[in-house]
């Protein structure tokens, strides 16, 4: 069967370790690569449940376990219609090096179910989610394989999951993350995706600027509205940068003043989100609604894009205008959210233009705090402790802070940068992430 997105995923990562020195100076990484690029597991069952009118109905429920060579199996669970098994097993791929990247210990893997929650009722969705653990339970463990959210899934699902495995298997273990705060679940954790991508610009753009520069004054496009986008929206105003757009499925709402979004405005869309409600229901605002379109060639003049909603949200097209719109920093939010193009793009422009290029930030190193604070959430519910938001936070900056410096080594070691030209993160993630997965296996 055809799986256009994982082989996507597959090609993105082999092109960059074929252009690197890393199989010259390791070849038997070349039998670990074919190895790691068949998943160790991939559990497939159905899902009945029971509507409102006390209909049966079935949905197809997947775990694909890919790679446990650093740790148990980690990765979210997503549930959308669009999901199958090329979709997580591309997602689960890119989990492997993402969790790599964090310097804990955590495999790889992803789930979900083609279960759309749009237009459920909570009863429904509460239902879903009882039938979908009685079955994902068999398969899971603290110390085996640990989920969490993703598209779809907030902590109110993982809340309804986390009771029936307890349930289920009668046991209480961190054997979920994004747990909420009462009952085991980490502070930070909603926030950390959005944060940790911004504290990963931010390094960016002082390396880049010499230390000059930070988010302070710079207009930022984010696409997405939904947790990662909102949180890295918040952390941008606080450092003193301007939102100019966020977006959904349907459309975008693009920032008309020097002010952009407010966090009142942000916490508008927030409590719009939770009723899956749209964009376009927001009162009282003075954004432009490009229908049907996603920001990129809508914004205007930015600084930054944080694409923050869905896997190939950037094209090729979209990528030159945002070079072409003045952005310096480009860095994923979502999973995969650059198309191929979109990269060769962004990385003919790094090459071409020295320290004048812009600069991308892959989404396995750029997004990997949501993750890492998943792997702090497993150490405090292993020591049965619970850390304050500012240690959570100290750690997620530390994580954020090597994970950067980490991919920026790697890509002057192994792929050696031109003089004066900034080195590919995308090809130091990957080879650091791969190199890393490769050496425990
Ligand atoms: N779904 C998130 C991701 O793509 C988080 C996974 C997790 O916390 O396990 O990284």
């Amino acid at each position: 069967m055809a799986e256009p997105e994982f082989e996507q995923a597959r090609k993105e990562l082999v092109s960059t370790l074929e252009n690197s020195t890393l199989f010259e100076k390791n070849p038997e990484y070349k039998k670990a690569l074919e190895v790691a690029s068949i998943p160790e597991r991939v559990i497939q069952f159905r899902v009945t449940w029971e509507d409102d009118k006390g209909v049966c109905q079935v949905n197809k429920g997947y775990r694909v376990q890919f790679n446990s060579a650093l740790g148990p199996y980690k990765g979210g669970l997503r549930f959308h219609p669009t999901v199958n098994l090329s979709i997580l097993k591309f997602l689960g791929f890119e989990q492997i090096f993402k969790n790599a990247l964090t310097g804990l210990n955590m495999g790889g893997g992803k789930g979900g179910a083609d279960f759309d929650p749009k237009g459920k009722s909570d009863n429904e969705i509460r239902k879903f989610c009882v039938a979908f653990m009685r079955e994902l339970n068999k398969h899971i463990g603290a110390d085996t394989d640990v989920p969490a959210g993703d598209i779809g899934v907030s902590p109110r699902e993982i809340g309804w999951m986390f009771g029936t495995y307890r349930a289920e298997r009668n046991r209480w273990e961190g054997v979920l993350t994004g747990k909420g705060g009462s009952w085991g679940g980490s502070l930070i954790r909603p926030e950390a995706t959005g944060y940790g991508l911004v504290y990963y610009v931010g390094h960016m753009i002082q390396y880049a600027s010499g230390g000059k520069e930070s988010f302070a004054g710079k207009r930022v496009a984010i696409s997405g509205s939904g947790n990662v986008a909102q949180y890295a929206a918040l952390k941008v105003i606080e450092l003193g940068g301007t939102v100019v757009s966020l977006s959904d499925s349907k459309g975008s709402l693009i920032a008309t003043d020097e002010k952009g979004f407010t966090p009142e405005i942000i916490s508008n869309i927030a409590a719009l989100k939770v009723t899956r409600k749209a964009l376009t229901d927001l009162e009282n605002h003075s954004f432009k609604y490009a229908e049907g379109a996603r920001p990129w060639k809508e914004v205007g003049k930015v600084d930054v894009a944080l694409p923050s909603a869905t896997q190939n949200e950037v094209s090729g097209d979209e990528a030159q205008a945002l070079i072409d719109a003045g952005a310096k920093f480009i860095a994923e939010g979502s999973n995969m959210g650059c198309t191929q193009e979109a990269i060769d793009v962004f990385e003919a422009h790094r090459k071409a233009n020295k320290d004048a290029a812009i600069w991308y930030g892959p989404g396995k190193a750029a997004n990997a705090g949501g993750v890492a604070v998943s792997g702090l959430e497993m150490a405090q519910n292993s020591a049965r402790l619970k850390w304050t938001s500012e240690e959570v936070d100290e750690k997620l900056k530390g994580i954020m802070k090597a994970c950067f410096e980490n991919c920026l080594e790697t890509a002057k070691e192994y792929i050696t940068p031109a003089e004066g030209e900034f080195p590919s993160l995308v090809a130091g993630a990957n080879v650091a992430g791969f190199k890393k997965v490769a050496a425990a296996m």
